[in-house]
């Protein structure tokens, strides 16, 4: 399809993106509670044709479409915010004290508006994952983790070649659109390791798998100076904990620690004990593919032109997309929505969105799949 036939395709989906975020903003709900929310994703996702998964990380929606490689995730968050909504908005909230005050309703009408063009498409070269992550602004009481964090734990980007993740930003220009391009600094990941010896064993398998992990990491001159393990604690005469950390310098340094702490847990517990591998919640922090941020450019030149086309930097942003990035080669697309009017700030109660330009995002999201989908780029990141 040439780009103004797609602009023009979208162009004549603006009415039904723009129903569907109406309906979204109207009920927000907070993080791991996004009941009817969910209902609203999966009911339509499902009448475009994908097959849907329902009660992943307790509220989120998965929806899949086609088989085989390359597989391109899409994701949008789908929690409200704890503000109480002061616009005079004929879709208001209907939530007391909550509101799309981050935009995440805009976000998941322009996901949906590309998955449906994606499921009209025909034969894919490929397939599609759409996930609609809940709770990225709040942490769970239970475990101290993020919608994208319980993802990962439950398995949801395994099958994952690349990753779209989408925002609209009130702060650029409406029209425009940006892809971040922080390479990401360098970070700290926490992991803790719950030791199950049974008969007062705990300790000292606590203390064999420590001694392990630095065996494992000892010849290893990137990653030996990353290590640290702070203490191995007695929680029980059957349990003990051992927390740590790692300097994680992207996707090549986690994949080397799961491997080493998996590896080195295994060990120490193969004739007795079990152990319960876990890594704590992380920050809110980027780093992004290099090719993927490249083919998503590209598109956005081509679209809407060089001229709007932002190179975005950040330090911070309010979103848990790193647990996505540090895994999958990934570009974090913004669409901005900025309303020409008075400056509308994120979480904040008059917080708005230019619902106008709405269907470039769903042509800016479909065409960066398809271009993923056809040119298989070779990622080296
Ligand atoms: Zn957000």
């Amino acid at each position: 399809m040439v780009v103004q036939d797609l602009l023009e395709r979208t162009r004549l989906l603006q009415e039904e993106i723009t129903e569907w975020r109406r309906a979204l903003h109207a009920i927000p709900e907070p993080g791991f509670a996004e009941h009817k929310t969910a209902d609203f994703l999966a009911e339509k996702l499902h009448s475009f044709g994908y097959q849907i998964k329902r009660g992943v990380a307790r509220t989120g929606v998965v929806a899949e479409l086609g088989e085989g490689r390359p597989r391109i995730g899409i994701r949008s968050e789908i929690d409200g915010y704890p503000v109480q909504e002061n616009l005079n908005l004929a879709f208001a909230s209907r939530n007391q004290g909550l509101m799309h005050a981050c935009g995440h309703d805009a976000n998941m009408a322009c996901v949906m508006g590309a998955a449906k063009l994606l499921a009209e498409s025909g034969a894919l070269d490929g397939s599609i994952k759409i996930l609609m992550q809940p709770s990225s602004e709040s942490i769970s009481e239970e475990d101290n983790k993020s919608g994208s964090n319980k993802f990962v734990e439950e398995g949801v980007l395994d099958d994952l070649d690349y990753l779209i993740s989408f925002h609209v930003d009130a702060t650029i220009i409406s029209g425009n659109a940006g892809v971040l391009s922080n390479r990401g600094d360098e970070r700290s990941e926490s992991f803790s390791i719950m030791v199950d010896g049974g008969a007062g064993q705990a300790m000292a398998i606590a203390s064999e798998i420590v001694v392990n992990l630095f065996e494992s990491t000892k010849d290893q001159t990137t990653f030996k100076e990353l290590l640290e393990v702070d203490s191995i604690q007695r929680q029980s005469p059957e349990r003990a904990l051992v927390r740590g950390r790692f300097t994680n310098l992207g996707r090549d340094t986690h994949k080397f620690f799961d491997n080493a702490l998996k590896a080195s847990c295994q060990a120490a517990t193969q004739s007795c004990g079990h152990f319960e591998l876990s890594y704590d919640n992380e920050q809110a922090l980027f780093l992004n593919c290099d090719t993927v941020v490249k083919v998503v450019e590209q598109e956005v030149v081509s679209l809407l032109g060089e001229d709007r086309c932002k190179v975005v930097q950040r330090k911070a942003w309010s979103d848990d997309f790193f647990p996505y990035s540090s895994r999958v080669p990934s570009a974090l697309l913004f669409l901005g929505v900025g309303l020409p009017s008075t400056p509308r700030i994120l979480h904040t109660a008059s917080f708005d969105v230019d619902e106008s330009v709405l269907h470039m995002g769903t042509a800016l999201i479909y065409q960066s799949v398809l271009s993923l989908l056809q040119d298989r780029p070779d990622f080296q990141n």
